[in-house]
């Protein structure tokens, strides 16, 4: 059986005491019956006090980027050790206003990957179709380029810290989202995908969230779906009624 997640993208939002006001929220609101995975992903300045604050919790730490090379003349950037050096484990890599607004691409993300490895971080690759790519039915064929582009130099047992997080950009932060039915498509598609490359174990066991305005009101359908092992969640994270409430749909 493959993990269901559940991670909250914090993106550029909340100052230090509204980050310990919301972990400690979310503490108190999160359900203790589920068995998913929770992860969350506060910006770089409050990680610190995000892996403190939730020592003893089974909620897990992200960063939300991170730089490709070991070190070196960067300014302002963040190294893979130094996350590590908090104790933070996880990172979120290739978002799409990553890819939109910093021009990250997926020639540039398979090193972040690679240096994310090596420091034994564990990876939620994020991908998906912009609307035009959808309304010239590209969608899966960027979906598939993306994959073989960002992760497809990996051998079969990095899979084992790979989480894929598939967001479509016309559903994130617009309020619209992905019918469950299309996530469902695009979910299988990617799992075929992942298949065909490194065969039936890797595919089965790696977790594909779904990322794209989900809501507490959609997230029970959207989770249901077989290929949807979790959720990505921006907005919607930022509140922990909404959060938890989402956590109880997986
Ligand atoms: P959203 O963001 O839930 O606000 O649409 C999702 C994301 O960007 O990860």
């Amino acid at each position: 059986m493959r993990t269901k997640i559940v991670a909250g993208n914090w993106k550029m939002h909340k100052n230090a005491e509204e980050t310990e006001d919301l972990l400690n929220d979310l503490i108190d609101k999160l359900p203790n019956d589920v068995e998913a995975r929770v992860i969350v992903a506060p910006t770089f300045v409050n990680l610190s006090s995000a892996v403190e604050h939730l020592q003893f919790t089974n909620i897990g730490v992200a960063a939300q980027n991170m730089h490709q090379s070991e070190s070196g003349a960067f300014t302002g950037e963040i190294s893979a050790d130094m996350l590590k050096s908090i104790g933070v484990n996880i990172v979120i890599l290739g978002h799409s206003e990553r890819r939109a607004y910093f021009h990250e691409t997926d020639a540039l993300l398979a090193e972040k990957v690679n240096t994310a490895l090596k420091h034994e971080l564990e990876v939620i690759f994020c991908f998906g179709e912009e609307l035009k790519d959808r309304q010239s039915e590209q969608h899966f064929n960027i979906v598939e380029n993306q994959l073989k582009d960002g992760l497809f130099h990996l051998e079969a047992k990095d899979w084992e810290n790979i989480i894929l997080a598939y967001e479509p950009v016309w559903a994130i932060g617009t309020g619209e989202t992905a019918s469950p039915e299309q996530a469902q498509e695009m979910h299988q598609f990617i799992r075929q995908t992942i298949e065909t490359k490194f065969g039936a174990e890797v595919a089965e066991n790696v977790s594909i969230l779904y990322g794209g305005s989900v809501k507490p009101e959609n997230a029970k359908e959207i989770f249901g779906k077989p290929d949807v092992d979790g959720g990505l969640i921006g907005g919607a994270a930022l509140k922990a009624t909404d959060f938890s409430a989402i956590v109880a749909g997986v």
